[in-house]
Parts: structure tokens; C-alpha cells; sequence
């Protein structure tokens, strides 16, 4: 019988949750409880081998999302009991200074998770309420915590360091901790495995372009720099977050339109980026306004791949050699024209995208530069779940 873990990613209201064969890489079976915890009543959506399951149902807590879940799974299967489950992978956005890799959930853990919550407090909190859920649910399984952060704990000092007061900074934590780790490490690691190259041998330029969107320059499989910083708002432009702006934006938000702190985290988290400058947040959206003709919306487009390009330069720049960049995630898969726009006009770095293979939407892994490159683009679908099943079985052995 083949190995499975259950993989859990649980956010405010939400569970998603995806049921992993770490023998062939499949997932067997996933699905989306919602609405948890917001007065009315939770939707959940199963799809298992046999079909698709959706319902709606009182979900109050995270305790009913995760029993309400064990209960799909044994009306229409597949029977978690049957199929080996080994251990539940966590997702965890935030391990701080303290999770390098990935670790046993025990008290101990759980209580940590919690201290590092400041760092993040949209994430962490309803992190640790899956894994609590969970692990009342699974009392005798090993639970894994895999946390976004740690790939990128080898960033070197003038990397993750703000240049800003050093006190300030060590008492608060105040430095680039960066996410999208998982993404960033498995599609780093299947970019090597396709140029036939050891992981270690590779520089690589990864682009995470999802609804969130961060870029990180990998040396020899190791990450080295990243666009995400103290928390998930710096860097790219995302599809609500503004990523880079002027940190005196925020003084005179304060000082002359009269915000409140917590107006302008909204504003900078929720009501920016695509959405801010457009109106929509999804690049599908977005190019459908483009098309019509509308302004904002080319200009929105023009300041995501402006803002990608300048990235792309630095990390060149930080690498000195580059042997692939890569595309991954909503966007970075399915979007030709971002592909093309950020890179275009790079071909005295050695970039340079084919047209014809880059057209389209790319549900496989691909090469989008010609024959002969002296960089390799590439499309590599990420698959953050696999990379937490593989880790945590990994641990657990
Ligand atoms: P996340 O995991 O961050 O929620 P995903 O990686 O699933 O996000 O990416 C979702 C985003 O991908 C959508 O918001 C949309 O902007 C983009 N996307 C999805 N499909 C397409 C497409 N066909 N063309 C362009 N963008 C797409």
C-alpha cells in the first residue's frame, strides 16, 4: 500500500485540504470547506473518485470544518482508514527565525506557532486552528508543520536586513523572513531535475505568480534573495496587495487623508495592486478590460510586468549567472502575455521568449525560450501540496 498524507492549508474561514499519493505524486482526493465561522451556513466541495460532492452545512469553528471534512471522506470515500494515511501535512506561513524545516507538531510547536503570530497575524492564527482541529481529529497520526518561510532561511544578512535601526529591528523581528516557500523550493527543484542538472549546480530566477506573487533568486538551490519581506505585501504587484511602495505613502495617509493604521493595512493589502488599479483583481479580468479598451486597466498590466522586468534585472544582477527563470502559479502558468511583456527586451541578458512556445496556457511543465538559449524560460506548474507530503513524509520516514 502506497503512502498518503492528508495536507491541510487553513486560512480564516476557510480549509482546503488535498488527500496526497506520495508514491506516484497524485492527489486521490481534495476539496474546499468555506464560510466557516461566519453565522450562516459553511459550503463544502469534495471531489474524490467517484465525482464531486458539494454541500452546505453549519460549520461554527474549525473543529466542525475538519470533522465535517473526515465525514466526506467516509460517506464517498476514498476511506482515510483504507488508504494509509502516514501523517497531515500543515502549511504554515510563518516560522519566524525559529523553523528552518519542516517540524512534529507537539505543544510545544503549537505554543511557538502562536508567539510568532504578530509576524503574521492574518496567517497564523487560523493555521494553528487547523492544526488544532486536526489534530483532535487524527490524535495518533504525526502531524508535520511545513512553513512558508523556511526556504528562504538562507538568505545571506544583506538580503533579509532592513536597513534600520538595529535595536529596533533585532526587538522586533524586523527583517525579510519572505514566502511562497514551498512553491519556491519545489518548482526550483524540478527546474534542475528538467535541465538535467543537480539542484545545487542551478541559478535559477522563480516568479510565484498567483493572486499573492513573489520572485526569488536561487543560487545552487539555495534561496538568496526574495520579493516578500516582513510579511506578504512587499515586492511584485499582486492581485489585492499594492507590493513595493514608499513607506512615507503610509505617513501621509495617516497625516493627510486622516487613515487609520488599520484602514491603510486594508488599503495596501485588500484594495491595491490589480484591484486598486484596475478595478479587478483577476489578470483574466484585467485583459478582458485591456481589450475593451480600458485605460486603467492597461496601466494596471503595464505597472505588474514593469514591476516583474525590474525584479528580474536585480535578481540577474545578484546571480551574475542565470541559467533558467521560471513561471509558476496562476499568472506565471497561464498568462502568455505576462510572460512576454516582463521579459521582453532582455535579450542582451541572454532572455528571450518564443513566441510559439510560449502561447497559451501551459498545464505542463514547458520551455518557452528557443533551441540554444543562453537562459532557459521555462513554465513549471507548482505544486505546494505535493512539496508538503513529500516533506512530511521526509520526517516522519
Ligand atoms: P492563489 O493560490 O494565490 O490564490 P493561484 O496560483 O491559483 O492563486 O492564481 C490565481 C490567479 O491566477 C487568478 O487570480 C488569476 O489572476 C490568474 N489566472 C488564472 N487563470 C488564468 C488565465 N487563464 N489567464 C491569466 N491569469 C489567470
Amino acid at each position: 500500500m502506497s503512502e498518503h498524507v492528508l495536507v491541510v492549508n487553513s486560512g480564516s474561514s476557510s480549509i482546503k485540504y488535498q488527500l496526497v499519493d506520495v508514491g506516484t505524486g497524485e492527489s486521490v482526493a481534495g476539496g474546499l470547506v468555506e464560510r466557516i465561522g461566519e453565522g450562516g451556513d459553511g459550503t463544502l466541495r469534495h471531489d474524490g473518485p467517484s465525482g464531486r460532492t458539494d454541500r452546505t452545512q453549519p460549520v461554527p469553528d474549525h473543529d466542525a470544518g475538519v470533522r465535517a471534512v473526515l465525514d466526506l471522506f467516509a460517506e464517498v470515500g476514498p476511506s482515510l482508514t483504507e488508504v494509509g494515511l502516514v501523517a497531515v501535512g500543515h502549511r504554515v506561513v510563518q516560522g519566524g527565525d525559529r523553523f528552518t524545516e519542516p517540524v512534529l507538531v507537539d505543544d510545544a510547536v503549537e505554543a511557538a506557532i502562536e508567539e510568532l503570530s504578530p509576524l503574521a497575524p492574518l496567517h497564523n492564527p487560523p493555521n494553528l486552528a487547523g492544526i488544532r482541529a486536526a489534530r483532535h481529529a487524527f490524535p495518533e497520526l504525526p502531524h508535520v508543520a511545513v512553513f512558508d518561510t523556511a526556504f528562504h532561511h538562507t538568505l545571506p544578512a544583506a538580503a533579509r536586513t532592513y536597513a534600520i535601526d538595529r535595536d529596533v529591528a533585532r526587538e522586533h523581528g524586523i527583517r525579510r523572513y519572505g514566502f511562497h516557500g514551498t512553491s519556491h523550493a519545489y518548482v526550483s527543484r524540478r527546474t534542475a531535475e528538467l535541465l538535467g542538472k543537480a539542484t545545487d549546480e542551478v541559478n535559477l530566477i522563480v516568479a510565484h505568480l498567483g493572486n499573492g506573487a513573489s520572485i526569488t533568486a536561487v543560487r545552487g538551490g539555495e534561496s538568496v534573495e526574495t520579493s516578500m519581506g516582513l510579511t506578504p505585501l512587499e515586492g511584485l504587484v499582486m492581485g489585492t496587495r499594492s507590493g513595493d511602495v514608499d513607506p512615507a505613502v503610509i505617513f501621509h495617509l495617516q497625516r493627510v487623508a486622516g487613515m487609520s493604521t488599520d484602514e491603510i493595512d486594508t488599503l495596501l493589502n485588500r484594495r491595491s495592486g490589480m484591484i486598486g488599479m484596475a478595478g479587478v483583481n483577476d489578470m483574466r479580468d484585467v485583459h478582458d478590460a485591456v481589450a475593451a479598451g480600458d485605460a486603467d486597466a492597461r496601466l494596471a498590466l503595464d505597472v505588474y510586468c514593469h514591476r516583474l522586468k525590474h525584479y528580474v534585472g536585480a535578481y540577474y544582477a545578484q546571480l551574475g549567472h542565470v541559467d533558467a527563470v521560471v513561471f509558476t502559479a496562476g499568472v506565471g502558468e497561464n498568462d502568455d502575455i505576462v510572460r512576454e511583456l516582463a521579459l521582453a527586451g532582455l535579450e542582451r541578458l541572454g532572455i528571450v521568449v518564443d513566441p510559439e512556445r510560449n502561447a497559451g496556457r501551459k498545464k505542463t511543465e514547458t520551455v518557452i525560450s528557443p533551441d540554444g538559449a543562453e537562459v532557459t524560460v521555462l513554465v513549471v506548474p507548482t505544486n505546494e501540496e505535493l512539496e508538503i507530503a513529500q516533506q512530511a513524509v521526509a520526517l516522519v520516514g
